[in-house]
């Protein structure tokens, strides 16, 4: 049975532009797929039939794939003898999702603006405190991160001074391509524990097995993704700049407790050991806490028990309060922060990659005092979304943060609510958004008010547990960026790859690590 795709919004389909293909072209055997070319206010894009019948042999082959090069999660199913070591394909979509190639282009050659500006916003810390200050009132982590900061200036100060500061950027751009402005716009930018970059590498290289089984599908419409190399990397010059040539050391990987991504964290490990013969030792803050020491006399050297000095911090932790269930663990932060270590993130990049810092950069002449080239910043202008602050003091002086706040009260399925939260499935929607909007009060300067990216709707085949099923979905690309400055001295800033997460489309979050969406790859149409 042909299962038909029903195509959303119609109207914008400009039959006229549609060009001539033959019925030929389209039947492929195994699985059916017809691209329909349109123009949605100049970008192509995709749709797509499925054979539904036929799908389940490409969805075994390609599970056997992910299976057998590693594209893979964690299982935790406790009739293992040790879970850890079991391990299932990572949640993946069959096939790559349509992406316009001139956005997806401009994505990739902004991303070293992003890492510059992270490090610009990070470097100012009467900025972050000023604007952090009255969310942090109300969200005591933010507070915490702040009192962080504060506590450890004077270190940081005399490591910079002994030309012995090294910053390690590994961001990723969020973006959804809004069908209504035919842009890209910024969804967030992650300064920590950016996640998935490595098993989004495998993902291109599974579409790419796809793309040589199945003639329809031309392997250069899929975009390199060196993840795999770049973001190892980074370490490893950070890790360099600090001294490791000279003086040997281990990268700490800071890591949860019971991880279920392991796989995609232990990729870098390999990275870096086969690349650089860096040595990655996997530590909670917990364990760091407890067993490792920090030489403060001795220009902040950092030691575990083995007696090996620490040369990066690189955390997949530490970005939510759950991170942090005791003193200890802030102790093991503020240790961090004081070592000579190259640290990614520092506390102030954390800072920088937050709700607010996003939402008080996209107000006017904000951004550019940061990004001093108009025409950078004009570019960068150009992805950001409408954010409003909602401190009541904006509110009660800008009348377009009040209209906006109205406006939203209104039309809340316009609008996403957001605290100063990072990991997934902490957003507001719908009435829930409405509600917390109409309480008001001072609590609200620890959340952004944020307009609703609306992507084109997709076919997709995704396939989880090794089962598959065909939904409407909508999809989040990410690009990732690495950055290394040593001192005044910048080593590295590049874009190194990305990241594609597809969801159904009547989920609003898209986490892959919470259970939203599932692990694609971006198929660039002229
Ligand atoms: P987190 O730090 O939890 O990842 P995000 O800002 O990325 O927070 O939001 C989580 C998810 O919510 C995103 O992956 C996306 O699916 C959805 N989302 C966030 N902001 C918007 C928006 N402005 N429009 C539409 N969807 C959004
Ligand atoms: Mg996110």
């Amino acid at each position: 049975m042909r299962r038909h795709v029903v195509l959303g919004r119609e109207a914008q389909l400009r039959t006229d532009k549609i060009p001539n293909c033959s019925a030929g072209m389209w039947s492929q055997g195994l699985l059916k797929f017809r691209y329909k070319p349109y123009l949605l206010r100049q970008q192509a894009v995709h749709r797509m039939e499925i054979d539904g019948k036929s799908a389940g042999s490409l969805v075994e082959d390609a599970v056997v794939w992910a299976n057998q090069h590693g594209l893979v999660v964690a299982l935790k199913d406790s009739r293992f003898i040790n879970p850890d070591f079991a391990v299932i394909h990572a949640p993946l979509s069959l096939m790559p999702v349509p992406y316009p190639r001139g956005r997806f282009e401009l994505a990739q050659q902004v991303m070293p603006l992003f890492n510059g500006l992270v490090d610009a916003v990070a470097a100012d810390e009467a900025y972050l405190e000023g604007t952090l200050g009255p969310a942090a009132l109300y969200d005591t982590f933010t507070g915490r991160l702040l009192k962080t900061l504060q506590a450890t200036r004077a270190a940081r100060a005399a490591l910079r001074e002994a030309g012995r500061e090294v910053v390690l950027g590994v961001h990723r751009s969020d973006y959804m391509l809004d069908e209504p402005s035919g842009k890209f716009l910024q969804v967030e930018l992650n300064t920590i524990a950016s996640s998935f970059g490595c098993l989004s590498a495998l993902m291109t290289r599974l579409h790419l097995y796809m793309a040589s089984r199945l003639p329809f599908l031309e392997p250069s419409r899929l975009p390199a993704n060196p993840t795999l190399e770049h973001i190892p990397d980074a370490i490893a010059a950070a890790a360099n700049a600090v001294g490791f040539r000279e003086e040997g050391g281990v990268v700490v990987m800071v890591v949860q407790p019971g991880e279920r991504n392991a796989y995609d964290q232990q990729w870098i490990q390999l990275g870096l050991w086969e690349r650089h013969r860096l040595r990655t030792v996997r530590m909670t803050l917990g364990d760091i806490a407890a067993t490792a020491k920090l030489d403060e006399a001795g220009g902040g050297t950092v030691t575990l028990q083995t007696g090996e000095p620490v040369c990066v911090f690189y955390f997949r932790a530490g970005y939510t309060p759950t991170d942090y269930p005791s003193e200890a663990e802030w102790a093991a932060r503020k240790l961090i922060e004081q070592s000579n270590a190259a640290k990614c993130p520092t506390v102030a990049y954390q800072l920088a990659g937050t709700k607010k810092i996003q939402q008080d950069l996209a107000r006017p002449g904000v951004l550019e005092k940061f990004i001093r080239d108009d025409r950078d910043a004009a570019l960068l202008r150009e992805f950001f979304a409408g954010l409003w602050s909602l401190d009541p003091k904006d509110v009660a002086t800008d009348p377009g943060v009040a209209a906006a706040v109205a406006d939203a009260i209104s039309r809340p399925e316009a609008y996403v609510l957001k605290p100063q939260r990072e990991g997934g499935g902490n957003n507001l929607y719908g009435e829930e958004l409405r509600d917390t909007l109409k309480a008001g009060g001072e609590r609200l300067s620890a959340y952004i008010l944020m307009q609703r990216i609306l992507p084109p709707a997709n076919r997709s085949v995704l396939v989880r547990n090794g089962q598959w099923s065909e939904s409407e979905t909508l999809s989040e690309l990410g690009i990732y960026g690495t950055f290394v400055r040593h001192g005044n001295n910048l080593l590295l800033n590049e874009q190194s790859g990305h990241l594609v997460r597809t969801k159904t489309s009547t989920s609003n979050e898209g986490g892959v690590a919470a259970g939203f969406a599932v692990l694609d790859s971006p198929y660039l149409l002229d």
